[in-house]
């Protein structure tokens, strides 16, 4: 479909034509996603995709936020918008075994003397909370919790998510607000950690915190990659019952002709008595484990909505609601073994090897042990049967031993663990600062482990950003001798570097190419890379901006640099201890020499042309980043502001500006301006 408008001569029909394809590919999604009965292939899919992402590049007058095309995202937000929740966003109160349901129940029952109760179950999803606005049967809002009175509007990242339908199909009532969860399935999230271990990137703890991570992305591009799902379990009831419904069961069912997932297999149930409940949280305690998402209880909640209505809530949680929590998963197996390891800052982690055994779905074969107090504490003995737990976490803990079964007191029983004392690395001796749990290895300069460990995150996206480099290569170079520290990776040679495994020409290309790239990494970036104990992202930040330069954090004293905002003495004590070492200043002046940035990059205004323009920034420019465009702004005399206004003089347009941004913008007669003609003022 190369030439579509020449299908199309009049306009008309090409906007018919819009509407016709995004009637119909709303109507596969929701065939293909939610109710999995697709009926046409995914390249005929694709087809029709491909044939409206034309149509409306040709017609911009025609752009819809709701539109099929948008599910891959693209609009760049700065900030998500605050906006109240209608009704105050509740959490449940939680019971954790049936006699706490039972009291419940009872409660409920004298609360409502004379009525048959009618109880229903559903899986209570470890994820976020959601709250989806419709208006005239499309999606206008996706609020997040928030505090629970304001939330948060990332309806441009909810969207692309599969199962939460753009539009509602025919017969949904106008106006809709609709509550449910987000969460990340174990496949995708699983496919998506082994991606990071390949790229030597930190690996996600759990799905909970990276649904919760990924909705509060700013570029709904890198949500569209990973797919999240969701279930919607919550309507007001007021509005139902304005429809003729007057139970939850029938609202859920009924929001499944609407377009939205409706609920799979045994995942809502309607009982009268507590046994029925507990025969339900029976079954998916054992259940959950064959389940492609987390679940941490069940909710029940008062099924008729005039009940729920007479039942009320508090100020914290509705009275007509309870969620049952499961017991967390615990499993009992051998404890093989117990290994150290040493990380870049020098802290040991005991970790210990497991006989493996299934757990919450899963084969456990590792599990953390913390710190030395953590195994004194258990009294660990290598052969001990050991119970180990698993909350939302992915890597297990050990939190106690069978002593029932515990090795005979005797000649024959092993001694208990003893956290080692000199570096399992390097044989240095390792040492615990007072007030803290971790034991280091005192070898800052040259322990392996602790050189790879820094190499590893120098090279890290948010640090230096340089790409070619895996895990593996630093091990084969810091044992070749090549990588002492981080300084040595600005003199690598092509020379030295392709004898080495998995380094082809093209691969050794690309990381000389990287690596002189990240010279122009800003100096706070810099600073944060050198891995500094205690100086994380934000510190390096407050660092950089305050101190400004490499000369002036060096010199600096602990007085002077526990003065600034935000920086306590622990910080200050780790800064000044590292520049006060020789070994790290003869680095760091290799570095510079290498030609890494020093310092801040002062924005001293360099003119006046944009003298009185209120700027907005929008899209991806091809000379310059957008911080770049932003600066460039400033450093001219013009104002930023983050969205568009009628107070607003410019905007200063890249590609991919969002379709809404731009609307809005040629609505308001704002002149929208290119990068060329943008770069032509401010030189002029
Ligand atoms: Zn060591």
């Amino acid at each position: 479909m190369l030439w579509p408008d020449l299908r199309y001569l009049h306009c008309m029909d090409a906007l018919q034509r819009i509407d016709a394809l995004r009637a119909e590919l709303h109507a596969h999604n929701h065939k293909y996603y939610v109710l999995a009965e697709p009926s046409i292939s995914d390249r005929e899919f694709d087809a029709l995709l491909e044939e409206l992402t034309q149509l409306e590049a040709a017609h911009p007058e025609a752009y819809d936020a709701n539109s099929p095309t948008q599910r891959v995202g693209g609009d760049l937000t700065d900030k998500f918008e605050k906006v109240p929740h209608r009704h105050a966003m509740l959490s449940l109160s939680n019971s954790y075994n049936a006699e706490e349901v039972a009291q419940w129940a009872e409660r409920v029952q004298a609360s409502l003397p004379g009525e048959d109760v009618e109880f229903v179950m559903e899986l209570k999803y470890d994820g976020v909370a959601i709250s989806l606005w419709y208006e005239e049967r499309a999606l206008v809002r996706a609020l997040t919790r928030g505090d629970g009175a304001v939330g948060e509007d990332v309806r441009t990242n909810v969207a692309t998510i599969r199962t939460v339908p753009l539009k509602l199909l025919p017969g949904a009532p106008a106006a809709l607000e609709i509550r449910g969860e987000i969460f990340f399935p174990w496949d995708a999230f699983n496919a998506l950690n082994a991606l990071r271990r390949e790229s030597g990137e930190q690996e996600f703890a759990n799905p909970r915190n990276t649904a919760a991570g990924t909705l509060k992305l700013q570029d709904s591009r890198l949500v569209a990659d990973r797919p999240l799902d969701c279930m919607l379990y919550n309507v007001d009831g007021g509005a139902m019952q304005a429809l003729g419904i007057d139970r939850h069961s029938e609202a859920v069912e009924r929001t499944g002709t609407w377009g939205f997932k409706p609920p799979q297999g045994r995942s809502l149930e309607v009982t009268t008595s507590v046994d029925g409940i507990m025969a339900f949280v029976a079954h998916w305690d054992k259940a959950r484990h064959n389940l492609n998402f987390a679940i941490d209880g069940i909710v029940i909640k008062v099924n008729r909505y005039n009940h729920q209505k007479r039942l009320g809530n508090t100020a914290k949680s509705p009275r007509w609601a309870l969620a049952y929590k499961f017991e967390t998963e615990r499993a009992r197996t051998e404890l093989v073994d117990v290994k150290y390891q040493v990380g870049r800052t020098g802290a040991v982690t005991p970790v210990a090897d497991l006989d493996p055994v299934q757990l919450g779905g899963t084969t456990v074969q590792h599990a953390s042990l913390h710190n030395a107090d953590q195994i004194a504490k258990l009294d660990l003995r290598i052969g001990d049967m050991v119970f180990v737990e698993k909350g939302g976490e992915i890597i297990p803990k050990i939190v106690g031993v069978d002593r029932e079964a515990a090795h005979a007191e005797g000649l024959f029983a092993p001694p208990s663990l003893v956290f080692p004392s000199a570096c399992p690395e390097c044989g240095s001796t390792l040492e615990r600062v007072e007030g803290e749990a971790q034991h280091y290895c005192v070898n800052f300069a040259d322990c392996p482990a602790q050189v790879r460990g820094r190499i590893e995150h120098f090279i890290s996206r948010k640090a230096m950003n340089v790409d070619g480099l895996g895990k593996e290569t630093v091990a084969q170079l810091v044992d070749a001798g090549l990588l002492r520290d981080v300084a040595d990776l600005y003199a690598l040679s092509a020379d030295q570097l392709l004898p080495l495994e998995r380094m082809a020409q093209k691969s050794v290309d690309n990381l000389l190419v990287s690596l002189a790239e990240s010279k122009a990494v800003p100096f706070e970036r810099v600073l944060f890379a050198l891995g500094i104990r205690h100086v994380g992202e934000t510190v390096a930040k407050l660092l950089a901006g305050s101190l400004g330069s490499f000369e002036k954090v060096a010199q600096a004293s602990v007085e002077e640099v526990v003065a600034l905002e935000g920086i306590g003495p622990v910080i200050a004590e780790s800064v000044v201890s590292h520049f006060a070492d020789p070994a790290f200043r003869e680095m760091v002046a290799r570095l510079v020499a290498a030609g890494i940035q020093t310092e801040v990059v002062e924005e001293a205004p360099l003119g006046d042309a944009l003298e009185g323009e209120v700027v907005v920034v929008s899209g991806v420019f091809t000379t310059m980043s957008r911080d770049e465009a932003k600066s460039a702004v400033t450093a001219h005399g013009g104002r930023l502001v983050g969205s568009i206004s009628s107070k607003t003089t410019m905007v200063l347009a890249g590609d991919n500006m969002g379709p809404s941004k731009l609307a809005k913008a040629e609505k308001l007669g704002i002149p929208i301006v290119d990068e060329d003609t943008f770069l032509a003022r401010i030189q002029s």
